[in-house]
């Protein structure tokens, strides 16, 4: 970048990435290692990092240059262009929202994520509620700070996906939501279809230690560089990505002895993620277009690896072979399509992480409208665990008897963030549209078959992985796709794929 004021921009900034990964260390740390005594201690340590990165971004100089730099004129280049809007975007919530109360989102946080853990291994949300409430207000005057038009709740979803409002949500689940119940019927009518599965949740076991060799196999065949990065078990813990430095990106992953796929799908859904942030220009490192763009595309390469790769027939056939192998006992007899079948087998459930790709975004749906509740006080938050049942039983048709398997069961609240649910539905939705483009240009079925992925991984990193958050979601959706976010194409792919499986015409 030879803009010199872009140049003074780009230096400065470098000690908040830096700063950033740091505390991403202790983020890290605090999921995977950190003995229960030590959590007080740590939410200090991590609440002063937040201090000393928020004054970062308020040094006088440092903001006068991201809000002064005139973009309109010719002399940047699109990269300069970039950095200055994703600086005014981030500068949304740092130079708008007063340093207190930044600290104590972080510090809140911190402290409501070890309680959660604890709650939910109890299965008691009483002693999460304390913590909740803080957080929901906390958001509450986050939104206040950086300014709406019409949602307090749009403000929240704009930090996570640029330009996403709680309008455009509403418009996207109205055309999911009946579609998808409409296939999930079917499904259920179908001779075809199996709420279990001798092969898991009974009486076969898969040892931890064989899955996570598997796991291995998988994410070396994907393209994840194991020397930059790692795979820790976390279980029962929520699994994550977390990216330490451009040659440090990490994931874990969780492991139930009595479901095989479980650990594997965790295993490729999380490597999607850490191979968007492998793939990133060097160029860009500790820059503010290092990192994928936003969290609805992260989503999508997470899931592309999940579902449209792991999920598919093509991959089942590769994997055969070597599910007789490491799992001899227990699947010596398992054909293909068996597998294939057990893979997706489509049926409402209580866990969103474990949904098929029907149900999922009807616990997305599910989350979008009680988050928007709560930023807008139309429920009060110890009212959850009630009217999570009452749409629960509207949508999917099942009840958790537990609040673990209920309103305790995700991680998300208890971080901080309300409004990051939706992008998860984004993933899904641009998933599926670049895959469809994909199979324009690579004979994808036959890779996938061969368990060639390399290709698909340098199709990835081509069109998408190496330009980092140098174009937001919707320029990049047009430029790789033609056009911006339908849900059309996952709409098709869901009838194509699922009335093979379930021998159906699908609605
Ligand atoms: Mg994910």
């Amino acid at each position: 970048m030879s803009n010199k004021k872009i140049e003074k921009l780009v230096g400065k900034y470098r000690e908040i990435s830096l700063l950033g990964k740091t505390e991403a260390v202790l983020g890290w740390d605090l999921r995977v290692n950190l003995p229960k005594k030590g959590a007080e201690g740590r939410a200090t340590q991590i609440a002063h990092l937040t201090e000393i990165i928020t004054e970062k971004w308020l040094d006088p100089e440092f903001k006068k240059l991201v809000e002064g730099i005139d973009v309109q004129g010719r002399s940047l280049t699109v990269e300069e262009k970039a950095v200055v809007r994703n600086l005014r975007h981030a500068g949304k919530f740092y130079f708008k929202v007063p340093k207190e109360i930044i600290v104590e989102f972080s510090q809140t946080s911190t402290r409501a994520t070890v309680v959660w853990d604890e709650a939910r291994k109890k299965d008691n949300f009483k002693d999460f509620l304390p913590y909740l409430k803080k957080l929901i207000r906390l958001n509450q005057i986050i939104a206040e700070h950086i300014g709406y038009k019409d949602n307090p709740y749009d403000a929240l979803l704009d930090l996570y996906e640029p330009g996403l409002t709680s309008r455009q949500c509403k418009q996207i689940f109205a055309k999911l939501q009946p579609q998808l119940t409409a296939i999930l019927k079917s499904i259920q009518k179908s001779k075809n279809y199996r709420e279990k599965s001798d092969l898991v949740e009974g009486e076969l076991d898969y040892p931890k230690d064989d899955q996570e060799q598997l796991c291995f196999f998988v994410l070396r065949k994907m393209g994840y560089d194991l020397d930059a990065g790692r795979m820790d078990d976390i279980s029962p813990s929520h699994p994550f990505t977390s990216e330490l430095g451009r040659f440090d990106v990490r994931i874990t992953n969780r492991y139930n002895t009595k479901d095989f796929r479980e650990g594997l799908m965790v295993a490729m859904h999380e490597t999607g993620h850490a191979l968007y942030e492998q793939g990133v220009s060097e160029d860009y490192t500790d820059t503010p277009l290092q990192g994928g763009v936003s969290l609805g595309i992260h989503e999508s390469q997470s899931r592309f690896w999940e579902n449209q790769i792991g999920r598919s027939r093509e991959f089942m056939k590769f994997l055969t072979p070597i599910f007789h192998a490491f799992y001899p006992r227990q699947l010596s007899e398992v054909d293909t399509d068996t597998l294939f079948g057990l893979f997706n087998q489509v049926r409402p459930s209580l866990i969103r992480t474990e949904a098929d790709e029907v149900t999922y975004n009807l616990h997305i749906a599910l989350r979008f409208e009680l988050e928007e509740a709560l930023v807008n006080s139309k429920i009060e938050p110890k009212d959850l665990p009630e009217v999570w049942r009452v749409k629960m039983k509207k949508y999917l048709g099942v009840v958790p008897e537990t609040d673990r398997e209920g309103v305790l069961q995700d991680v998300h609240w208890s971080q901080g963030p309300m409004g990051y649910f939706p992008t998860y539905t984004l993933g899904n939705l641009y998933a599926a549209q670049f895959t469809e483009k994909m199979k324009k240009e690579l004979n994808l079925e036959e890779l996938i078959e061969k368990g060639e992925l390399g290709t698909v991984l340098s199709w990835l990193r081509t069109n998408i992985h190496q330009y980092g958050s140098l174009y937001w979601p919707d320029e990049l959706s047009k430029k790789v796709t033609g056009q911006g976010l339908s849900p059309k194409y996952f709409l098709d792919y869901l009838r194509r794929k699922y009335s093979k499986i379930y021998s159906l015409k699908l609605p």
